[in-house]
């Protein structure tokens, strides 16, 4: 047998398994072999029966004396109890609903008993509660039955009918069954960091030698399984190496810091940039001058002043000659973008064209042809549709809006449509360094790490649905203050109909019976694209008091005199969206509310509402969501990029993710030979591009 032979040729892997193996990605004996135990136990404790103490984990060897079902009176509940006996005395072991066990144990078989030992008041016995057991000489193969006790066991997550028990016995065939003859891990690199060959640390990873440290174990710091998370970043690393590299090999364009660029720089900035808006122009400014292609992230939290700063960079590109794209992620921000920056543009003398879904054919056809001839130097437009076929005369600098989406695909495609233009991509999630490490290892990054001046943080507060007069009251006295609000939906699972009907409902009674004097709207995403753009249009000019909306206002909606944030079922959101909505409002020179209206709540709820009163650091919130979802949900989405580890685990190997990035960029800069660097290629080529997304590795 082979790494690469389909799972099926495993003994015990049959039609009704094989599906539920592939449930967990397992197809091969690989695949298998990578599935590690969540947890570990140390079942080396067997003691004789007279010897158990209660409250102890223990396994006991012993013979099966009687198994029956038992019916307590009175109860529907029927117990299957096994009286097991060695030379010492009598053990008791209870299923409930363990029926199908009259089959499997029987009296006269030697077994092991695996369990919490407790004091049966009942029937005055020790007794064990659903105890793991193998039957040592019976039906079983004898070779195998070991595997489950007297020794440190493994433990692994169950796939459907295929237990943590099955799953001991299929990995200890694969090993038994296959010779892993290759490391791919570099020899130089393993010996210096002293980790174990590949083979011995599969081995140990899923039955570790009896001397090995439990806690070390369920730490997962063994030498055996730092070898195989150290493994699974490497490699990551290495493709991310490569491609940064092979991008800066690329041809692209330097851009001229000159005289031009500064006058329309300085013609655009409506105000003084703060520190931090100066040093991040500086680092991207310094990026676009080189003769590579530019690929960086502007990182800073929702308010921090990203958009000037897009548009510094867009300026250098315009002086240069060239055009630029911005990409926002709806029609409505592009919208937004388009009208904030119109302006800017018309005192630079550049034409900016709008290029939504919602512009007719012949209109489309023409904007086109502006942006082909060069007429049109910036286009504004949502992500679709300057991925599709817009050609572009002298195409620059493309500025990704991609505010807490994370569309890293689409990043992709478009680097490889233009011939190789700057790419700067706005995110306004705050991401922990592990998480851009590895989802955004390809990128530089610049952090906006301060505010404009004059900010004063948000205060958040927390109602529950009952006290809601308290919120309506609020309300009123901000907007007779001369202020405006909005009231938010949350869009749960990814459908936003129920969102809809909930602010529909809640519209027109807030506009009917609590605020019929006011001026309220609704906003949604199944509006016509045109009357959205009215209902911000007069949002932001003032002509109306309280946006009711779904969560389409969630990103980029800049309406300084807006000073209140009313979100609704705060409970269904995430921290990331919380914080997101919450940084609407705070954006002009009013002291600003973020009122969080919740139902029940579950403890994950009330501890992202507490993080959300406590603080207003983009970054720590970001620290707790992780800390609170984990990585995948994180992220949310499959096309984040994310990949999908087998081992490592981005919370808890951290240190093992930096060790591992300084060491391929070491090993992919200076390689012992160019033959090792091409193998290397090859082997992430061939098993490593697919899962972690690594398009165009070396
Ligand atoms: P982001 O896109 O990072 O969420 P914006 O670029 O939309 O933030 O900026 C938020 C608000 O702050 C805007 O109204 C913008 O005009 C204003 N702003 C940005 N930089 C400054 C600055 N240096 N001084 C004053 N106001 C600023
Ligand atoms: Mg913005």
């Amino acid at each position: 047998m082979e790494l690469n032979t389909p799972i099926t040729y495993l003994k015990g892997v049959g039609p009704a398994r094989a599906p539920l193996l592939e449930s967990k990605g397992i197809q091969t004996i690989e695949d298998l072999l990578y599935y590690f135990p969540f947890r570990y136990e140390d079942r080396t404790n067997t003691k004789p029966i007279a010897r158990l103490a209660p409250g102890e984990m223990a396994t006991v060897l012993a013979e099966v004396r009687s198994a029956r079902a038992v019916r307590f009176r009175r109860s529907a509940v029927r117990i299957f109890q096994v009286s097991v006996r060695d030379g010492s005395g009598t053990l008791l072991c209870k299923w409930f609903r363990g029926d199908y066990l009259a089959g499997i144990l029987k009296p006269g078989q030697r077994v092991a008993v695996y369990g919490k030992i407790e004091y049966d008041n009942y029937s005055g016995e020790l007794s064990v509660l659903h105890p793991e057991y193998e039957i040592l000489f019976g039906d079983g193969d004898d070779g195998e039955a070991a595997l489950h006790v007297g020794r440190i066991v493994p433990i692994y997550e169950a796939a459907g009918r295929v237990t943590a028990r099955a799953f001991r016995t299929l990995v200890h065939r694969a090993l038994q069954l296959v010779e892993v003859k290759d490391d791919a891990l570099p020899e130089p690199v393993r010996a210096r960091l002293g980790l174990p060959p590949r083979a011995v640390a599969l081995r140990e990873a899923h039955f570790p030698s009896p001397e090995t440290d439990l806690r070390l174990l369920n730490a997962f710091r063994t030498p055996a399984q730092m070898r195989l998370i150290f493994e699974e970043f490497f490699f990551l690393e290495c493709g991310l190496a490569l491609k940064r590299r092979r991008a800066r090999s690329m041809e692209g364009i330097a851009f001229a810091l000159n005289d031009a660029a500064r006058e329309k720089i300085k013609a655009i900035l409506p105000f003084k940039p703060t520190p931090a808006q100066k040093r991040v122009l500086k680092e991207i400014a310094a990026d676009m001058s080189q003769p590579q292609p530019m690929n960086r992230m502007l990182q800073g939290d929702v308010g921090s002043g990203k958009t000037i700063v897009a548009l510094e960079a867009a300026m250098i590109a315009l002086a240069n000659g060239f055009q630029v794209a911005i990409m926002a992620p709806t029609e409505i921000l592009a919208t937004q973008h388009y009208l904030y920056c119109r302006p800017m543009f018309e005192k630079t003398k550049h034409v900016a064209v709008l290029l939504t879904g919602s512009v007719n054919p012949g209109e489309k056809a023409r904007l086109k042809r502006l942006i082909a001839s060069g007429a049109a130097q910036v286009v504004v437009g949502t992500h679709a549709l300057i991925e599709g076929d817009v050609e572009f005369a002298r195409l620059g600098l493309v500025i990704i809006d991609e505010q807490h989406r994370f569309g890293v695909i689409q990043r992709l495609k478009l680097l490889q449509k233009g011939r190789t233009p700057d790419v700067l991509v706005l995110t306004a999630t705050p991401i922990p360094r592990t998480l851009a490490l590895t989802v955004y290892g390809d990128l530089d990054v610049s952090i906006l790490d301060e505010m404009p001046p004059g900010r004063r943080a948000v205060e958040t507060r927390h109602f529950t649905q009952e006290q809601i007069e308290q919120v309506y009251g609020f309300l009123r006295s901000q907007i007779r203050a001369g202020r405006q609000a909005f009231i938010v939906y949350p869009v749960i699972d990814e459908s936003e109909t129920r969102a809809i009907k909930a602010a529909q409902k809640s519209y027109e009674h807030l506009s009917q019976v609590v605020f019929p004097d006011l001026r309220l709207r609704l906003l949604h995403g199944r509006l016509a694209p045109a009357e959205k753009d009215a209902i911000m249009r007069d949002f932001k000019a003032g002509r109306v008091d309280i946006l009711v909306a779904t969560t389409v206002v969630e990103v980029g909606v800049d309406v300084p005199n807006a000073t209140v944030m009313v979100i609704e079922q705060a409970e269904s959101f995430g921290l990331a969206q919380l914080h997101q909505l919450r940084g609407r409002v705070g954006r002009g020179p009013e002291q600003s509310y973020c009122l969080l209206v919740t139902g029940k709540l579950t403890e994950a709820a009330r501890e992202r509402i507490q993080t959300l009163l406590q603080t207003t650091d983009g970054f720590r919130i970001a620290e707790a969501d992780l800390r609170l979802r984990g990585p995948g949900e994180f992220f949310g989405t499959r096309q984040s990029g994310l990949p999908a580890f087998r081992v490592a685990d981005l919370l808890r190997d951290r240190d093992v993710l930096e060790l591992a990035r300084s060491e391929a960029a070491a090993y992919v800069e200076n390689p012992p030979s160019p033959e090792d660097l091409r193998a290397l290629v090859g082997y992430i080529r061939e098993n490593w591009q697919r899962r972690y997304g690594l398009v165009q590795v070396g």
